[in-house]
């Protein structure tokens, strides 16, 4: 997992937790230059084997949130979207041949 998927790591462990899945992979886009709120992952289910593709856009609280009065803990997630994706929006890459480690 990059430092970026780290970063957001937290959302996805709730979606772990929602979808009864566990992240799998990565896809580390080059294209994507958000990569502090945007991943795009794996996840395969713990009871089959089914996976999918998954686009992520979470906002996660800084400091300034804190501040603001936006978030009352760094790290928590102030919104999030997320659906299922067969193709990279960044670089149109065919996810479902790939799996990225
Ligand atoms: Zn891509």
């Amino acid at each position: 997992m990059n430092d970026a998927a780290k970063n957001i790591a937290p959302a996805f462990e709730l979606l772990e937790k929602i979808f009864d899945y566990k992240i799998y992979s990565v896809h580390d886009c080059i294209n994507n230059n958000q990569k502090s709120k945007v991943a795009i992952v794996y996840l395969k289910s713990l009871t089959s084997e089914a996976g999918l593709w998954r686009f992520g856009d979470f906002q996660i609280a800084e400091e300034a949130d804190l501040v603001n009065g936006d978030a009352e803990q760094i790290n928590e997630i102030i919104s999030s979207s997320d659906f299922n994706i067969n193709y990279c929006p960044f670089c149109g890459l065919r996810l479902a041949t790939h799996l990225f480690t």
